[in-house]
């Protein structure tokens, strides 16, 4: 039984090469030849080639094999996984392909098709798009055959166009976002079946220790007193119901939960049901309490740092770590270091944990991470939240404290870390392991250096080329500030994007396809039926209000600023507002972009003008959802947030409809909540903080020019943070060529000219903008 063909590469060197060979040609067999050699896997062009025409070369000449009989695969990578390395992948396959045909005449190509669309694994509508779009253009360039599963292949004419031109954007490496763009986009195709859901009333008939566990597992506090109270009147302590049929449900949560089974709500509603539980016992307990202390599995404090409002991933992690018998102290939102660190020391805790979601929160976490060390403390330091990422926590937290500083990527991990943090055996193993991932992290930090920048006045000299001279700026309906309060939230109902609803909930996907999803789909669905019962109850009771300013400015740009006028005589410039301009190299033909662009200048003659907004629905949030936790109901609360913060953005949504409208340009618009999501609309509303103007210290010149305090009430933090939590500020664009845009990385030129534009200290300005500034 002779093989047909057979694989070799030059991973073993020439010689084992050659003599692999010739046992091939003494069987007739044909031989596929893997693009690796001695340096490894062949990723670019030239490798590749080089590897073909090496192993061509050799073949025929010392081993007279017939081309025909040489297949080369020349390895089909990943592409799509978020590392900019690897976006060229399927280009330069299919230009290996090409050029080795060339080169190589006679031989056949190969390759593993599947590989291409690893990173989109469980998403096989996106997945046979990419195979079949991949095939047809490698085909086009000579491949000859290919690994594929026949199951898995759409035809190429049938793929829906949209889907097609996201998938060949990423293929083809046709723009820096394909691969955001897809991954969004794929989110929709995401599972297709969905679960029966049947109220089934049967586990009532159950002993008392299941009908526990069921409620628990289930969320269902109906029956959870009465249940409890059974349970306390067989057990010969109060405190047995807790380490007993409780506990054990709750190890059953846990266990769904690591084996991702389960997901947060369900976890949060369970936390409700042990909460009312313990709730329901705690009068016997204390009257049991000074017989035996009850065991701790280890006691955390939570903070969202000073300047900070966000709670929503803390809260959730808070509640995570209490079903697994961690006692956990919050100390809630903008909490400064010294209280946080004091009352570390008063609750005897065995950790820190620190939230955080804006930028200048990331500041203040090294700046707890030096007081600890100050101080000589050594309990392990937390950082969690949006903003944080291993890598800063492992260059520019964890150098400062002498002790262990660890990043917790969300709620699911945050159980893992601490268990393994409290056992001593374990602790060793998982800091030891940290440490040298943070040290290497800190070693590729700094390999990396600095970016190459252009110079801010070659930036400059490349800018957003708007035709100034053939465009009429369009008029808003007023000039001046508007007030809406409050607005009615029932009208904010229909802008909400619930996508993020669900991810707040840690649940990946896009509404509504997530509804439908096989694997989460009928939680999501139960998830959803909450949110609007809850937005129900939220609306009818009048529990929050929405309240908002905005207006229109006549404005002009002068280089990077945007001059504000008082008025349309344009005589008085009430503010200046400087912009960032990108200084990254790319390539050419690609511009270099700052907001001030899309205003024409204050020489081109025209009347241009900006907006400004800022609105919240966060006024009672705090208050309502404080009234779940007095009732142990932690899903109550979050929710309350979660539904709010989306209500913020819906509002932000809703109004910039609205101006735009008012800025005639808008008029005749007719676009649904999708539309409005994918914001196919013309003009822009970039928040600062984000990434074209990332400097949180513009909001006090919004607030001051539309009086944002005194209309609506929501505060500016230390930090430039929006008190309430659910708001959102901005600047409105009207220019059909606004986009938004990463401003990335800044030069040394451009931060000490900003200052000056802003009439700030250069080394208030590196703080504020620090993570952009090109330096390690
Ligand atoms: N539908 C989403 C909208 C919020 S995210 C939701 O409900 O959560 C989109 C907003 O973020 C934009 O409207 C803008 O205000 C801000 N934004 C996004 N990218 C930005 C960028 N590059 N620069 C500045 N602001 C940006």
């Amino acid at each position: 039984c002779l093989p047909e063909a057979s694989f070799l590469a030059f991973e073993g060197g020439e010689e084992e090469f050659l003599r692999q060979a010739a046992l091939c040609r003494r069987y007739g067999a044909a031989a596929v030849v893997m693009a690796f050699d001695e340096k490894g896997q062949a990723a670019t062009i030239e490798d590749k080639v080089a590897i073909a025409e090496r192993a061509y070369t050799l073949l025929t000449r010392q081993l007279d094999f017939p081309p025909e009989d040489i297949i080369f695969d020349l390895n089909i990578l990943t592409v799509a996984t978020g590392m900019e390395e690897h976006d060229d992948y399927a280009v330069n396959f299919i230009e290996a392909v090409r050029q080795v045909k060339e080169r190589c005449p006679g031989v056949r190509t190969s390759g593993g098709v599947s590989n291409i669309s690893f990173s989109f694994r469980g998403n096989n509508v996106v997945r046979e798009a990419m195979h079949s779009a991949f095939l047809y253009h490698a085909v086009r360039a000579g491949l000859d055959m290919g690994i594929v599963n026949a199951g898995m292949l759409e035809v190429y004419e049938q793929i829906d166009k949209e889907l097609l031109e996201y998938v060949e954007d990423v293929l083809l490496n046709r723009r820096p976002d394909a691969t955001d763009r897809l991954i969004d986009y794929a989110e929709q195709f995401k599972g297709v079946k969905k679960e029966k859901t049947a109220v089934d009333q049967k586990w009532r008939e159950e002993n008392v220790a299941s009908r526990l566990s069921h409620a628990l597992v289930n969320g269902i506090t109906e029956f959870i007193e009465a249940d409890t109270e059974e349970a306390r009147a067989v057990a010969t302590r109060p405190l047995e119901v807790i380490e007993g049929p409780l506990m054990d449900g709750m190890k059953v949560v846990g266990e769904l939960f690591g084996a991702g089974k389960m997901f947060l709500p369900q976890v949060v509603k369970s936390a409700r049901v042990m909460k009312k539980a313990v709730a329901y016992l705690l009068p016997y307990l204390e009257a049991e309490k000074a017989k035996s202390p009850q065991k701790e599995a280890g006691r955390v404090l939570m903070a969202t740092v000073k300047g900070d409002v966000h709670d929503i991933g803390k809260n959730i992690v808070g509640v995570v770590l209490s079903c697994n018998g961690y006692i956990v102290e919050d100390m809630g939102v903008m909490v400064p270091a010294d209280q946080i660190l004091q009352k570390a020391v008063e609750f005897g805790a065995d950790m820190v944990g620190l939230s955080g979601l804006i930028t200048p929160s990331l500041d203040e976490m090294v700046h707890v991470a030096k007081e600890m060390d100050r101080r000589g403390m050594d309990l392990p330091l937390l950082i969690g939240g949006a903003t944080t990422s291993k890598a800063h926590t492992a260059v520019k937290i964890a150098p400062h404290y002498s002790h262990p500083v660890l990043h917790v990527l969300d709620a699911s991990r945050a159980v893992t870390v601490v268990r393994d943090l409290m056992d001593a055996e374990r602790r060793k193993v998982y800091l030891s392991k940290v440490e040298e991932e943070q040290a290497s992290l800190r070693e590729a930090h700094e390999q990396r250096g600095t970016k190459k920048l252009l110079a801010l006045n070659e930036a400059r000299a490349n800018a957003t080329p708007i035709d100034w001279s053939h465009y009429t700026p369009p008029v808003p309906a007023f000039i001046g500030q508007r007030t809406l309060d409050p607005f009615p939230l029932k009208d904010l109902v229909d802008y909400i994007d619930w996508s993020p609803f669900f991810h707040a909930w840690e649940m990946r996907g896009r509404y509504p396809a997530i509804l439908e999803d096989t694997v989460v789909g009928a939680k999501a669905k139960e998830l959803f039926a909450d949110a609007q019962a809850h937005l129900r109850s939220m609306i009818d009771g009048e529990k929050l209000t929405a309240r908002a300013v905005y207006g229109f400015f006549p404005a002009a740009s002068r280089g990077d600023d945007i001059l504000i006028y008082k008025d349309d005589a344009r005589s008085e410039v009430l503010k200046t507002l400087p912009t960032l301009r990108q200084q990254i190299l790319k390539p050419s033909g690609q511009h270099h972009h700052a907001l001030a662009d899309y205003v024409a200048p204050e020489d081109s003659g025209l009347k241009d003008y900006v907006g400004f907004f800022a609105v919240t629905t966060g006024h009672g949030c705090d208050e309502w959802a404080a009234t779940f936790e007095a009732d142990h109901d932690d899903y109550g609360s979050i929710m309350t947030k979660a539904l709010a913060d989306r209500l913020a953005e819906a509002f932000a949504e809703c109004l910039h409809q609205t101006a735009r409208k008012e800025w005639q340009y808008g008029r005749d618009e007719s676009l649904n909540n999708e539309d409005l999501i994918r914001e196919r609309y013309r003009g822009i509303r970039p928040a600062p903080g984000y990434p074209a103007c990332p400097d949180h210290t513009q909001k006090p010149m919004i607030w001051e020019l539309l009086d944002v305090e005194a209309q609506t009430g929501i505060r500016l933090t230390e930090s430039c943070g929006m008190w309430p939590a659910a708001s959102v500020s901005g600047v409105y664009f009207s220019h059909p060529e606004a986009k938004y845009f990463s401003v990335g990385k800044l030069g040394n030129d451009q931060v000490e000219d900003y200052a000056q534009r802003k009439g700030q200290t250069v080394e208030s300005a590196r703080q504020w903008l620090a993570p952009w500034l090109n330096e390690s």
